[in-house]
């Protein structure tokens, strides 16, 4: 009867915990925004350096480039720069469209392969704008992303923007999981800032970039960092409505790439974990971690001491909750925590 209770009460805090969050950041969500992004006349809009680092992208470069001039950014105020350490056709891609483009400007830096945060630091060497936006090559801008991610960083108390992320070809337990997901990234950004940033887009102040020394190159998500210091220096990181990518969700090895994810992200909260913070941010980000780094263990301890205890309620629990994972956005969960826990004990022998 013991283990019943104790097995229970691990169930209700693994369930409550998150739910309970969830529906605050929702109420928030709903809300408007209390910070604006400022309407700046196209004259006026300031000059942005887009780092795109590239591995062996030789098949998504040139849509992803495209995809980029689609914007309609006025395109003097753009300068490209691509990091590149391909060992395939990706130079040759990007100097064929380049012939096509005169008028662009683009800068090309070739280096050995050192990870994707060194990639970026080499190409924010050779950056002249005032704005700083880092994309992925295998992901794509919906229109405006740019110039709205730009007019938030125009307000003063905004540093670094991301993007709401739109999954292509994950299925119904991806899109399930990212239908929650975003949702808590805008009601966090409305109350401070989110604690998930995107390498699909991330657009960051030039000055404040380099004031905290580049992006980290020891952890995989350069991206969620950077975002996490930004706020804890007081400022603002947000994932606003209107900044939107699509991401191709890889079909092969796709377990694979979300525990990579995983890893990744539990990495960036390792290292943030003890950074100080702004008061308003604390609740957002402690309780995130507590969900990502403790919470997913509960279920499964829960789990066994529920069937330890031999009780016909549990086993009736059990089944209850075996059933419920028809539904996507359960499944989607239970999903999400075993990742997230494999994805911690990978992290103790591989950082990749
Ligand atoms: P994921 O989206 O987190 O799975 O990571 P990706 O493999 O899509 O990498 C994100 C971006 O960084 C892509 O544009 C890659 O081509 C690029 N990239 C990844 N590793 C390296 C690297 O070591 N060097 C360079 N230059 N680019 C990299
Ligand atoms: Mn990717």
């Amino acid at each position: 009867i013991q283990l019943l209770y104790m097995g229970l009460l691990l169930v209700l805090i693994h369930v409550a915990v998150p739910l309970i969050y969830y529906i605050i950041i929702l109420t928030y969500a709903r809300r408007p925004w209390l910070i604006n992004s400022i309407n700046v006349n196209d004259g006026e809009l300031p000059a942005v350096s887009i780092i795109i680092p590239t591995y062996n992208e030789e098949n998504m470069i040139l849509g992803k480039l495209d995809n980029i001039l689609e914007q309609n950014y006025p395109l003097d105020k753009i300068q490209l720069i691509i990091s590149d350490s391909s060992s395939d056709n990706t130079q040759v891609k990007v100097e064929e469209w380049l012939s096509r483009h005169r008028g662009v400007n683009l800068s090309y830096i070739k280096g050995p392969r050192m990870g994707k945060g060194h990639a970026l630091n080499k190409a924010l060497e050779a950056a002249s704008g005032s704005i700083i936006v880092t994309t992925d090559a295998d992901s794509l801008w919906v229109k405006d992303s740019l110039i709205n991610a730009v007019k938030w960083l125009s307000n003063e108390q905004v540093g670094l923007v991301s993007c709401v992320k739109v999954p292509r070809g994950g299925g119904s337990t991806e899109d399930a999981y990212r239908r929650l997901y975003n949702t808590l990234r805008i009601g966090e950004s409305k109350i401070h800032s989110t604690v998930v940033f995107h390498g699909e887009l991330l657009a960051v102040k030039g000055d404040l970039i380099r004031s905290i020394g580049g992006f980290p190159t020891d952890i995989g998500a350069d991206d969620s960092y950077t975002g996490v210091r930004v706020a804890s220096m007081g400022l603002r990181a947000v994932i606003p409505e209107n900044v939107v990518c699509m991401e191709y969700v890889p079909s092969n090895g796709y377990s694979r790439w979300r525990v990579r994810r995983a890893q990744h992200l539990l990495q960036s909260f390792m290292k943030s974990i003890k950074l100080p913070k702004p008061s308003n941010y604390k609740p957002i980000y402690y309780t995130e971690a507590y969900i990502h780094l403790m919470n997913p263990w509960l279920l499964p301890i829960g789990a066994i001491l529920l069937l330890a205890s031999g009780s016909l309620w549990a086993y009736a629990l059990i089944a209850v909750g075996l059933v419920l994972l028809v539904w996507s956005p359960f499944r989607a969960w239970v999903t999400q925590q075993f990742i997230l826990m494999y994805a911690m004990v990978r992290n103790l022998w591989t950082k990749e």
